[in-house]
C-alpha cells in the first residue's frame, strides 16, 4: 500500500477550478451531464474491451450508470462499472488538463481575460469532470482499471491540491462523489439532493444515453421495494424518425458525442434501407476547432453495430475534407470485430461513404438555400476545408462548387458561387476572373486590380492558401477559363480613351531605350519588361506568365523552402 500523496494542480487546471469554484454561471445542471457522459464513456470502451479480448477480468453482464443521493450527507454519486482508470491515469486524466476542448477554452479564456466574459465560456465549451466543482466542495473519485485488483482514490477541494492514495475495496468501475454546496434558499432548483431535480436534469440532457441511469438508494418516493428505477429511456435517436424527437434532444446527443458544449448549426439524418443497412445521424458543428488543421486531427464519426458502440474517430466514413462532421452511424450488417484496417478494404464502407458525402453536401446546399445567415457562418468557419474537396473528390465537384462561396469585388460582405458569378456576367466576357491574396485588403491594393475595376469586371477574392490550388485543378466552369488576374498576358478590350494601334507602335519605340535599360538592371529578377494597358495609376506591376506559379502561391513556397 502507497501513502496519500498530495499533487498541485498544473497551472492552466488551477486556472480553470479558480473559476468553477467561483462560478455565477447560472447553469449549474449541467455538470450532471458531464459526469454521466464520461460514465457512459467508460461503459462503452469496457464493453469494447471485454468485446476485443474475452479474458479481461470484468462484469460485463450488467453494465449500468448509479446516482446516489445522500440528503444527510448533502452528497450526490455517480457511479459506473465501466473501464475504470489506473492511478497514473488518474493522475493524467484527471489531475492535468489533457484534451483538446480545455485546452481550447483555456486560450479564449486568456483572451477573454475579464469575469463576464470567463462566465459566457463555460457555457460555450464546459469543462467536463472539473464541473462538479461548480456545485461541490469537495469531489471524491474513487476508481478500479478493468483488469487490475487495486483501486485509486482521488480527492480534492479544487484549491490547488489534490490527493491520490490507492484502495483495496474499490469495485469496478468509477464512482464520483460530490460534496455538495449549501443550498442556495432562494434557488431550491439549485438542490441537488432533491429526487424530482435530479430526474428532471437526467431527462432533460441525458435521456438518449444508451446505458440505463439508476436512481438507488433514498429515492424519495415509495419504499423502494421495486428496485431501483431508471431514469433514462435509452432509446437511440438515431433509429428513431425525425418528427418523433425534438431539436434539444438531438442537439444533446450532439454535445456528448462532440464534446462540445455549443448546440450544432446543422442536423442530418439519414436511414439507409435494402441489403446494407443503417442509419446516421450527423451533425455540423458551429465553430471550427482549432486543430482543424493540424495533421493529427482526430476526425470521424462513432462507429455503432446494432446499437453496440465500436469506434470513435471511425474516419473511413467521410472524406477528409468532411473531417469537421461529428455524429453517429448505426450499421447492421457490419461484425461486431470490425477493425480500422477492415473498414478502410469494406466496400459497403465505400459506399456508405458516397452516400453520407452527397447527404452531408445537398444538406448544405439546402441550408445555403434556405438560410443564408446559417449558412453564412457555416462557410466562414468551414469553407476552406470544404474547399479541399474541390481538389481531392472530382466525383462530387459539381455539388461542391454550388455551395462554394466567394467574396469579391462587387459585394461587401456577401458571397456568389461561380454559378451567381456567370449569371450577371457582361455579354462578351470569356472568363472568370480571380485573384489571390492573404488577405482583402492586400488584394484591393494590388495593382493588377486597376484594369478590372476601371472597367467594372468582378473579379473573386481568394484569400485561402488552399485557393491556389482547387482553382488550378478546377479550371473551368461551365466552359468559362477560371483565369487570375496576375497572371499572363491580358486583353480587356479597348476602352474608347484608350490608343490605336499607330499609337502604341510609337509608343512602344519612344520607350524602347527606358525598356532595354530596365530588362539590364533587372535580368536576374525578371523574364521581361514589357508595356501594358492594364495599368491605369500605378507605373509599373509584376506580372507571372500564364504557366508561372501565382505570387502567393510563390511566396508559401518560399515560407516553407530552404
Ligand atoms: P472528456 O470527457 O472531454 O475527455 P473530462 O474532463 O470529462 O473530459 O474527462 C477527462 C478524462 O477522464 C476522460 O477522457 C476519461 O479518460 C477520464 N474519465 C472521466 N470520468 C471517467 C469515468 N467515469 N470512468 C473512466 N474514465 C473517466
Ligand atoms: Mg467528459
Amino acid at each position: 500500500i502507497m501513502p496519500t500523496e498530495t499533487f498541485e494542480f498544473q497551472v492552466e487546471a488551477r486556472q480553470l477550478l479558480q473559476l468553477m469554484i467561483h462560478s455565477v454561471y447560472s447553469d449549474k445542471d449541467v455538470f450532471l451531464r458531464e459526469l454521466v457522459s464520461n460514465a457512459s464513456d467508460a461503459l462503452d470502451k469496457l464493453r469494447l474491451a471485454k468485446l476485443r479480448d474475452d479474458s479481461l477480468d470484468a462484469d460485463v453482464s450488467d453494465l449500468h450508470i448509479e446516482l446516489e443521493i445522500d440528503k444527510d450527507a448533502r452528497t450526490l454519486t455517480v457511479r459506473d462499472n465501466g473501464v475504470g482508470m489506473s492511478y497514473d491515469e488518474v493522475g493524467q486524466l484527471i489531475g492535468t488538463i489533457a484534451h483538446s476542448g480545455t485546452a481550447e477554452f483555456l486560450r479564449e479564456l486568456r483572451e477573454a481575460q475579464d469575469g463576464a466574459g470567463a462566465e459566457g465560456l463555460i457555457g460555450q465549451f464546459g469543462v467536463g469532470f472539473y464541473s462538479g466543482f461548480m456545485v461541490a466542495d469537495e469531489v471524491t473519485l474513487l476508481t478500479r482499471r478493468a483488469g487490475e485488483r487495486q483501486g485509486t482514490r482521488w480527492t480534492s477541494r479544487g484549491e490547488g491540491t489534490y490527493t491520490l492514495e490507492t484502495a483495496d475495496d474499490a469495485p469496478q468501475g468509477t464512482s464520483v462523489t460530490l460534496h455538495l454546496k449549501p443550498a442556495d434558499p432562494d434557488n431550491r432548483l439549485n438542490d441537488y439532493t432533491s429526487v424530482w431535480t435530479v430526474k428532471e436534469i437526467v431527462k432533460r440532457y441525458s435521456d438518449f444515453i444508451t446505458w440505463p441511469i439508476r436512481l438507488v438508494g433514498e429515492t424519495g418516493d415509495g419504499d423502494g421495494a421495486a428496485g431501483p428505477e431508471t431514469l433514462n429511456s435509452m432509446k437511440a435517436l438515431w433509429a428513431r424518425s425525425r418528427d418523433e424527437v425534438s431539436e434539444e434532444e438531438y442537439h444533446e446527443l450532439y454535445k456528448h458525442i462532440g464534446h462540445d458544449w455549443r448546440e450544432p448549426l446543422e442536423t442530418i439524418q439519414l436511414n439507409a434501407e435494402g441489403t446494407f443497412e443503417y442509419q446516421a445521424l450527423l451533425f455540423v458543428p458551429s465553430h471550427a476547432p482549432h486543430d482543424l488543421f493540424n495533421q493529427n486531427f482526430k476526425r470521424g464519426v462513432q462507429l455503432y453495430v446494432k446499437r453496440v458502440f465500436i469506434m470513435d474517430d471511425c474516419e473511413a466514413l467521410l472524406p477528409p475534407y468532411l473531417r469537421f462532421v461529428k455524429g453517429v452511424v448505426d450499421a447492421q450488417d457490419l461484425s461486431l470485430n470490425v477493425s480500422r484496417e477492415i473498414l478502410q478494404q469494406d466496400r459497403h464502407i465505400a459506399m456508405m461513404q458516397r452516400r453520407l458525402t452527397k447527404k452531408t453536401l445537398s444538406s448544405l446546399k439546402a441550408m445555403r438555400a434556405n438560410d443564408a445567415e446559417r449558412y453564412a457562418t457555416f462557410w466562414r468557419e468551414f469553407g476552406a476545408v470544404l474547399k479541399e474537396g474541390l481538389i481531392t473528390d472530382p466525383d462530387n465537384r459539381d455539388a461542391l462548387l454550388a455551395v462554394a462561396s466567394f467574396t469579391t469585388t462587387h459585394e461587401d460582405g456577401a458571397t456568389v458561387t461561380l454559378g451567381q458569378y456567370l449569371e450577371r456576367m457582361p455579354e462578351g466576357q470569356d472568363a472568370i476572373w480571380f485573384v489571390t491574396g492573404e488577405s482583402r485588403e492586400s488584394i484591393d491594393n494590388s495593382p493588377h486590380m486597376e484594369a478590372f475595376r476601371e472597367r467594372g469586371i468582378e473579379v473573386l477574392l481568394l484569400t485561402d492558401p488552399v485557393d491556389e490550388v482547387w482553382v488550378d485543378a478546377v479550371g473551368e466552369y461551365e466552359g468559362k477559363p477560371l483565369r487570375s488576374i496576375a497572371k499572363g498576358e491580358i486583353d480587356l478590350g479597348a476602352r474608347e480613351e484608350d490608343r490605336s494601334e499607330g499609337e502604341r507602335e510609337q509608343q512602344a519605340e519612344e520607350y524602347a531605350g527606358l525598356l532595354g535599360w530596365m530588362r539590364e538592371r533587372l535580368d536576374e529578377e525578371v523574364k521581361e519588361v514589357r508595356l501594358s494597358t492594364r495599368l491605369t495609376v500605378s507605373p509599373a506591376c509584376l506580372v507571372a506568365d500564364a504557366n508561372d506559379l501565382t505570387p502567393a502561391l510563390e511566396n508559401m513556397y518560399r515560407g516553407h523552402g530552404p
